[in-house]
């Protein structure tokens, strides 16, 4: 199924393209306490090695502000400051990362937000306008009396309007919040009025089963509707396990297709191998492979082949043996104690011979699409009070 974008304006966050034309970007953040720096580093290092394209570390204090150069020298990917309440750890902040997050219902006087735009200008890199349910002004909670998905669509569309009043569009947009329908309501009212690419999430989301549920749905929709430009899964979990789920939110909707996906049947009484076992040591296994490969799992042959005909390579039990097979059919069999071990070489020789052939990873493109009718024609401001929406499922 082809998925119709919306087509932002597009930034950069370091060499991550976000907006435009340009892949949904898998985030994370830190989980570390910023100022333990050997710890903060490891951490970004393994959320590297997920494939984690954009890494946000927490800078509360001014010791965090301090370090942040040590860690910027340590990683590849693109660094982000999460600021809240002080506007000078966000000057100091934007000396060295590649992009500042800040809540602007939470940073002050406007003038502290403009001396943040100067030094974010200085360097050219782009600033996160991040609203969030919990921290939105007092005017907007007295309209709306709760922090409803129309009073973050407003907070966020007012400090866009005053940054591009002041000549400033290099930004990104969140509207957090951790009930679903709000969330996917606030993102969905900010999309129609505004050409800002989109940071999207569930806020607060829970443990890493809750969450990876919450946030696949609450983002697998907004995605489905074409919102969505990067993306963080927050989970009360090892951050590692957000790039994971983040990725796998995408590969579902075929917007990314990146690394092993792998099939697993669900088993049933003809099962003839341990498949739930196999299917964790295989993403466990090949969880370095980029290319996009589809390896299928299958307890038995008989539908087993069949099904996993959409597979790239996968095995099938079969009468004591394993049943290798390519794209639906069969390539040899082998020994049960050697299933695992075959699979595992097979699949990177061909993630190899498939390097060889593409560099990198496929690109989704972007047909032009109906978000074109639905976007503001103003070149250079969003709409907000010229015609707002109506939420399609209320
Ligand atoms: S592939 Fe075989 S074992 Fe797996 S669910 Fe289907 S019939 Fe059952």
């Amino acid at each position: 199924m082809h998925i119709a974008r919306r087509k932002t304006r597009q930034i950069s966050v370091g060499n991550v393209k976000i907006g435009g034309d340009a892949p949904v970007s898998v985030q994370s953040m830190c989980s570390t306490d910023t100022r333990d720096v050997v710890a903060t580093i490891a951490q970004i290092h393994q959320l590297e090695a997920a494939g984690c394209e954009l890494i946000r570390v927490a800078v509360p204090n001014d010791e965090a502000a301090q370090v942040l150069p040590q860690i910027k020298a340590a990683m590849t990917v693109p660094l982000i400051a999460d600021i809240h309440f002080d506007h000078r750890l966000a000057l100091k902040a934007a000396q060295v990362v590649d992009c500042v997050r800040i809540n602007p219902g939470n940073i002050g006087a406007w003038w502290k937000v403009e001396e943040v735009i100067k030094a974010v200008n200085e360097r050219s890199i782009p600033l996160r306008v991040g609203v969030n349910g919990g921290s939105l002004e007092r005017h907007l909670l007295e309209k709306y009396g709760w922090p409803s998905p129309e009073a973050l669509a407003e907070s966020a569309l007012n400090a866009v309007h005053a940054l591009e009043d002041v000549g400033f569009t290099n930004l990104k947009v969140s509207l957090k919040a951790s009930d679903v329908h709000h969330a996917i309501d606030a993102y969905w009212l900010f999309a129609h009025q505004s050409d800002s690419p989109l940071h999207i999430g569930i806020t607060e989301a829970g443990t890493a089963m809750t969450g990876a549920v919450k946030s696949s749905i609450g983002l697998g929709y907004l995605l489905s509707q074409g919102i969505g430009d990067t993306l963080r899964v927050s989970l009360a979990a090892d951050p590692v396990d957000e790039v994971k789920v983040g990725f796998e939110i995408l590969k579902s909707l075929e917007l990314r297709h990146r690394g092993i996906n792998v099939i697993a049947c669900p088993t049933c009484g003809r099962v003839e191998i341990d498949v739930v076992r196999m299917a964790n040591e295989l993403e466990k296994k090949l969880g370095h492979i980029k290319t996009p490969l589809n390896v299928s799992v299958l307890g038995c042959v008989v539908n087993g082949i069949g099904e996993g005909k959409e597979a790239d390579i996968g095995i099938a039990g079969g009468e004591g043996k394993g049943i290798l097979f390519k794209k639906g059919k069969l390539v040899r069999k082998v020994p049960m104690e050697e299933l695992m071990e075959t699979l595992i070489q097979e699949v990177e020789l061909l993630a190899k011979e498939k390097e060889a052939e593409s560099s990198g990873e496929a690109i989704v493109p972007l047909p032009s699409n109906e978000w074109e009718s639905l976007m503001p024609q103003s070149e250079s401001r969003s709409t907000l009070g010229k015609e707002i929406p109506v939420l399609p499922h209320r």
